[in-house]
């Protein structure tokens, strides 16, 4: 089957063709950073009005590179939960269009469960690559690295902007949370640390790259709180580790609330001690979702649960701490590791499409009045 998928929820206007949930035979992100940086943050009507200026030549280019037409699809997917209202409805209006025009069906796809779909997605590439730039011919495109299959039960964990969530998996679509973010999601705390220590924008990638320069352990680098909650929870904390951040880079308040001010900030500091500050940050983030990983195969394990695999999505399972502590902690444990592709972990269409497939396989499609929502059903 050949799907095309739309994915407008925040700020990235993207859309891609997937044939048989994995092989992506395109995949166009236009992404909206540019408008947003000077507010250091997603503003929905900004992010909505691009989607619509964006939207349509955006498919246009999926279906070209993808090579293929309109008419070739089996149906169109649509990220339509959860996210910025405004910013999905545009997605979802085009979707219902598209469907009902070319009368295929249309299916709704809840964009944090897409992200656990990611791990999946391989890219593809023509047989004569080399030779001619033409689009793939999708009847001869070859996967480029074949993915080892996820074995149920698995352990899921998404790890984006919005949420940070872990999941037992009993199948790709059999999912059910236990445990998430009680505060702040990961992504959303290393972003808000990359203001803190003006590290650019977004401050996941930024955080990142400044922590590769740091060193935790250098004089006077305080530790900075792993927060676990109490015995026994999966649920994660991350608002107390950026406001240990907070006062690490900026000292103590003087004052309360909105009058209170610092000693200093970010740009008192010099560049290797922001680097190092990074770095403790990255540690201690990077450790709270490894010890909650660690804490579900034990509690499953007491349960009589053993999983197989461990499946991760969303923009930070693109941080290279994390790939690196989650790839040495899978192996320990016996676990089958299953990590997107760079391109796949942060919002793009090749994940709706991808998970769209398990649904239209087991016949779920959707209703031309799909509304759109803005929490996630997971
Ligand atoms: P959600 O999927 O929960 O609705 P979202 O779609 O905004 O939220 P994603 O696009 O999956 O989130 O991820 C974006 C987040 O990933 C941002 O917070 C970004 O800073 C973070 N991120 C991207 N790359 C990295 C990285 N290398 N290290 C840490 N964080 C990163
Ligand atoms: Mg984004
Ligand atoms: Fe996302």
């Amino acid at each position: 089957t050949l799907i095309l998928g739309l994915e407008t929820s925040c700020d990235e206007t993207a859309a891609a063709v997937v044939r048989d949930g994995r092989e992506v035979l395109s995949n166009v992100v236009a992404t909206q950073h540019d408008l947003h940086v000077r507010y250091a943050g997603v503003v929905p009507e900004i992010a909505s009005r691009a989607h619509l200026e964006r939207l349509m030549p955006v498919v246009q280019q999926a279906i070209d590179d993808a090579g293929i037409t309109l008419a070739d699809l089996d149906a169109i997917a649509v990220g339509n939960r959860p996210g910025l209202v405004g910013s999905l409805i545009v997605g979802v209006a085009a979707a219902k269009a598209l469907a009902w025009s070319l009368d295929k069906p249309l299916i709704g796809i809840d964009h944090v469960r897409a992200h656990l779909h990611a791990a999946t997605l391989t890219p593809t590439k023509p047989r004569a690559a080399e030779q001619s730039d033409k689009a793939p011919d999708p009847s001869t495109s070859e996967i480029r690295n074949p993915k080892s299959e996820i074995v149920f039960p698995a352990l899921g964990l998404v790890v984006s902007g919005g949420h940070t969530s872990l999941y037992r998996m009993d199948s790709a679509a059999d999912i059910t949370v236990l445990g998430r973010t009680i505060d702040d999601a990961i992504g959303e705390a290393y972003d808000k640390a990359g203001v803190i220590l003006n590290a650019g924008y977004p401050g996941g990638p930024a955080m990142d790259k400044l922590s590769q320069q740091g060193d935790r352990n250098a004089e006077d680098v305080p530790e900075l709180p792993i927060s676990m909650l109490k015995p026994g929870s999966l649920d994660f904390s991350f608002s107390g580790l950026k406001t240990a951040l907070l006062y690490a880079v900026r000292g103590l308040p003087v004052g309360r609330g909105k009058d209170a001010t610092f000693e200093r900030d970010a740009s008192d500091l010099s560049p290797q001690r922001k680097a190092d500050l990074a770095a403790a940050f990255q540690h201690a983030a990077v450790t709270a979702v490894e010890r909650k990983i660690k804490r579900a195969i034990k509690q499953l394990a007491a349960e009589g649960v053993r999983p197989q695999s461990l499946v991760l999505g969303g923009g930070v399972s693109a941080n290279s701490a994390l790939r690196e502590r989650v790839q040495t902690m899978a192996k320990n444990h016996g676990l089958s590791i299953h990590l997107p592709e760079l391109g796949y972990c942060v919002d793009n269409a090749a994940m709706i499409a991808g998970y769209a497939h398990e649904l239209l396989e087991r016949g779920e499609t959707s209703p031309l009045d799909l509304p759109v929502v803005a929490t996630s059903r997971v």
